[in-house]
């Protein structure tokens, strides 16, 4: 999962440097307001915790099922290759699936 907040001046997606879960948590380390440097024009925002979003970090799991499923293939041979994929694609599912859960409760939950 990832957050961010669109940059009140030129609208860009700003990713923030923490791996919090909820607002709550947010607010609890960087206060409710707090104030931070857009990355694309280097306006100060103001941004209320409220206005944090999450998204998925989804495009990362492909590429790690494909890389186990292909190791475990590489260790035991090409039929370690199918049972490789295999597992990959159900962990992946399985992380795809909590960080879709936490990205709704993230979004979900305004304080
Ligand atoms: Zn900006």
């Amino acid at each position: 999962m990832k957050i961010y907040f669109n940059c009140l001046c030129c609208h860009q997606k700003v990713y923030l440097e923490s791996q919090v879960k909820s607002r709550y948590h947010l607010s609890a380390s960087w206060g409710k307001v707090f104030l931070i440097n857009c990355n694309y024009c280097q306006v100060q925002n103001q941004i209320n915790v409220n206005m944090v979003r999450a998204e998925t970090s989804k495009n990362k799991v492909p590429i790690a099922t494909t890389l186990s499923g292909c190791l475990i293939g590489v260790l035991a041979g090409p039929l370690g290759i199918i049972i490789g994929i295999g597992i990959g694609a159900v962990s992946g599912g399985a992380v795809f699936y909590n960080d879709h859960q936490e990205v709704e409760n993230f979004n979900n939950n305004v304080i």
